[in-house]
């Protein structure tokens, strides 16, 4: 009597357990997505630094808030378009160091926005200019109040230091993904910090380490190089050099004869060009990746500055 009973219930036994496995298994597979965390980049590196943070969690979302092509936003003014990213991000990612004055009051005046993870918090001041050439203006820089250059994105060490930042930014507000992004920011900020190797390799062979620089958004890149930056012919976006200025420089170029004018790809190069032919010293573009395409790759930062690298050998290598 006993064995038939067993008999009649092992079968429902055997699927009501695999009615509880299947259950359990389409629960497993249609788990609750993880919740989109929005995280909006000011600037097109740093929202190229946060994509290489973020490109294996399918649950954040990078958008950029300044159109790729802009360049340095100093005199940016907020569209109605960027006002809406902003309250619709959970992060904000920025540049810090002055880069986003543009940002002050419209985050003050917005309650409850979004989180903001300043890239720039680690980066600490380059030491003060040896050169009696050297002028603060290299450094130094108008728009932000500490007095330091805010274009540390153009510099691979400082673009290491940065990604980490960010990384611990997003740690704090996801931490159950933490690791995840501090792994993936480890990867890129080695694959950065060898290109800053490289550089500095650059400055240290180099007979002549002597420098002119169209903009000052190449100073960190000429600092990690380990060169010395006689003078930056426009430190204002929006107020060329003067003819008295210009003359000056003619006068620093020919009597320093550095080994390089670099011009800034994102302004005209005309006054390069003229103080070139002038002063018969090569001029060259670096580019300090302020901006790029919209669709640039993740390894978009890296080729570029390997570029930047191969000029710069070109014409600081020992001969
Ligand atoms: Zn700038």
């Amino acid at each position: 009597m006993f064995t038939p009973t067993v008999n009649r219930r092992c079968p429902s036994l055997v699927l009501a357990c695999l009615a509880l496995a299947g259950l359990f298994f389409s629960a497993s597979v249609h788990a609750a997505p993880e919740k989109e965390l929005r995280v909006l980049a000011t600037t097109f590196p740093v929202w190229l630094f946060t994509r290489n943070i973020v490109h294996d969690c399918p649950h954040v979302r990078t958008d950029l808030l300044i159109p790729t092509n802009f360049g340095c936003p100093h005199d940016y003014a907020l569209a109605p378009r960027d006002m809406q990213k902003l309250s619709r991000a959970t992060a904000l990612v920025i540049n810090g160091l002055g880069m986003e004055n543009f940002l002050n009051a419209p985050l003050t005046a917005s309650i409850g926005g979004p989180t903001i993870i300043d890239a720039g918090a680690g980066i600490a001041a380059p030491p003060q200019p040896a050169s009696p050439h050297h002028t603060n203006t290299t450094w130094s820089n108008p728009h932000n109040h500490d007095g330091m250059n805010p274009h540390i994105f153009s510099g691979p060490k400082q673009a290491a230091i940065m990604t980490r930042t960010i990384a611990e930014g997003l740690a704090r507000i996801d931490p159950a993904n933490a690791e995840v992004y501090r792994a993936a920011a480890e990867a890129y900020a080695a694959r950065l910090t060898a290109i800053g190797v490289r550089l500095t390799a650059i400055g240290a062979d180099a007979p002549r380490k002597g420098i002119v620089l169209q903009h000052d958004s190449l100073f960190w890149l000429a600092a990690d190089a380990g060169l010395e930056i006689l003078a930056v012919m426009q430190t204002n976006e929006n107020a060329p050099p003067s003819a008295n200025e210009l003359i000056r420089l003619t006068a620093l170029v020919r009597r320093e004869r550095p080994a390089l004018i670099a011009a800034d790809p994102q302004y005209a190069d005309r006054l390069v060009r003229t103080l070139a032919q002038e002063t018969n010293v090569p001029a060259a573009s670096l580019d300090p990746v302020s901006s790029g395409p919209d669709n640039a790759p993740l390894d978009w930062y890296e080729t570029v500055m390997s570029a930047n690298c191969q000029t710069l050998e070109q014409y600081f290598e020992p001969r």
